[in-house]
Order: structure tokens, then sequence, then C-alpha cells
């Protein structure tokens, strides 16, 4: 291999070799993890982080989902909101150093951003979940941030629609977390009973004890194509029932064939999807 390496000295004076000799493409590029092509980081942000060649849906942060369903201008609500550790848990980490090191990665307060901001002209409120956030999971302040969006919903009778990415019920805060699947659960049926539709979009993954609650809660209940929806995994299915799982089995196509979601919607088509929801459930904006 002496032809491809160097064995004279370098010339003195001449630029170190590692950084001026090597052009830095990393971060350009992307390999799509449905079709393992390669595809340029920069087309894939135009097609909401839809891969172009296979329609292979790629996740998306808080921020980014908030900016592709709304029109502009929000107004985000009950920011600064953080937990207090009430069981003082630790598992390879204290939770109070944990949610301070998830504060800094995601400079978010928690896993959930609740706004106000209008759809295709229409006021709605909207929660999205943050999946980088300990696993979107929800403890008391994304029960509590929900359930304030729900009431906003009733007293200013704008629609609600929620975005989930979660890996369930957040274990450091034990029976708290379980708590917020009932209290969410309460201030839905209250939306419902005003008369207030509420959309809920399920994204890859939304598992455990937000699709137990919230998440199949709305007048309509909308996956993205291909995202993992479930209450508990594959695995512990199969040990509890012996029996091996079809497959596809908890993805959104298979759950739309058995009666759980209402549509499997494409991303780039989810806005308008979402507007001409609510044009039928509360006719057109005037
Ligand atoms: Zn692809």
């Amino acid at each position: 291999m002496a032809w491809f390496t160097r064995q004279k000295p370098r010339i003195a004076g001449n630029a170190p070799e590692d950084a001026a000799r090597h052009v830095r493409t990393e971060g350009l590029w992307l390999k799509c993890e449905g079709c393992s092509q390669i595809i340029w980081r920069k087309a894939l942000e135009e097609s909401l982080q839809v891969c172009p060649k296979c329609g292979y849906h790629f996740r998306l942060d808080a921020e980014t989902r908030v900016k592709t369903l709304l029109d502009g201008e929000w107004i985000e609500y009950d920011t600064g909101m953080t937990s207090t550790d009430p069981l003082e848990f630790s598992d390879s980490k204290p939770y109070k150093k944990r949610l301070s090191d998830m504060r800094k990665a995601t400079s978010r307060d928690d896993a959930v951003i609740a706004v106000e901001g209008k759809l295709n002209g229409r006021d709605i409120q909207l929660c999205v979940l943050e999946l980088k956030f300990i696993g979107g999971s929800m403890g008391a302040v994304v029960g509590e941030k929900i359930t304030r969006a729900v009431e906003r919903s009733i007293d200013k009778r704008q629609p609600l629609v929620i975005v989930s990415s979660s890996g369930g019920a957040r274990m450091q805060e034990g029976a708290d977390s379980l708590m917020q699947m009932a209290k969410v659960s309460a201030a839905l049926m209250l939306l419902d009973s005003a008369k207030i539709p509420y959309i809920s979009v399920l994204a890859d993954p939304t598992t455990g004890g937000v699709t137990a609650s919230f998440a199949m809660l709305g007048d309509l209940n909308i996956g993205e194509p291909g995202a993992l929806i479930g209450f508990a995994g594959p695995r512990v299915i199969e040990q509890t029932i012996r029996q091996k799982l079809p497959q596809g089995f908890q993805r959104s196509e298979f759950l739309l064939q058995h009666g759980f979601l209402d549509a499997v919607v494409p991303r780039p088509e989810l806005r308008n999807y979402l507007a001409r929801s609510f044009d039928f459930f509360l006719g057109p904006v005037v």
C-alpha cells in the first residue's frame, strides 16, 4: 500500500495535512433509512424531512413541526414550567441532572411545546411533543401544559391539535406521570362536551401512556406514514400471547387497516388535511 501512503516527509512550511487538505462534506449528505439512498440534506429540508425518493418520514423536532403546521407567527404558552423531581429519582444519573442536561441539549424546559397560531387562517391551539427530551415522555409538566392547552381551547373556542411522538409516561416521576393520563383525558372530555374538535396526529414513535391517553382520544386520529404506534413493544406482546406477530404490526398502515386510526396522511399534505377537517367540523373560516 506504499503507493497510497506518503513515504517521504512533507515539504517544510506546507499547511498541516488534516486541516487544509480535507474538504468537509459531512452534514451535507444523508443516508435514507428507508431506501438506503444518499440524499442531499437541503432537498430533505425542502420536502419537510420526507425522503424525495421513497417517501420515508424522518423525525421532526417540535419547533420545526410547529413551523410546518402554522401560517407564520405564534404565541408560546407556559414556558419555564419545570419538574420538581418529587421522588428524588436516580437511575444511571440523578433525574435533576438528567433534566438540566436535557434543557441544555434541546433548549426546551420539558418535552412539550404549547402554542397558539393560525392554521390556514384559523386560530388553533397546538401542542407538539419533543421526542429528544427524555424520549418525549409525559411527566407532570407535559400533562399540565397539555391540560392548560385544552382549557384554552375551551375558553377561546379554538380547535386543538396535538402532535405526539413519545415513549409514554415518564418513569422518573412514577405515579405522578400516570396520573397525567387521567387528568388530560378528563380535560378532553370537557372539550368534547363543549363540542370543540380535537385532532390527534401520531408521529413516529407514539407508545405507552401517551397512546393510552390523549393520542388515541382525538375526534380524528391521524398517523404519519410508517410511524410506530402501540402501547407495549412487540417483544413484550409476543412473550405474553406466545404468538408470532404479523408483518408491519404496530405501524400506522396496519393500524389504519384494523380500525385504530382514521387516516394515514403524508407530511406534505398534513396541514391542508387538518384545515379541511376543521372546515368540515366547524364550517369555513369567516
Ligand atoms: Zn428514501
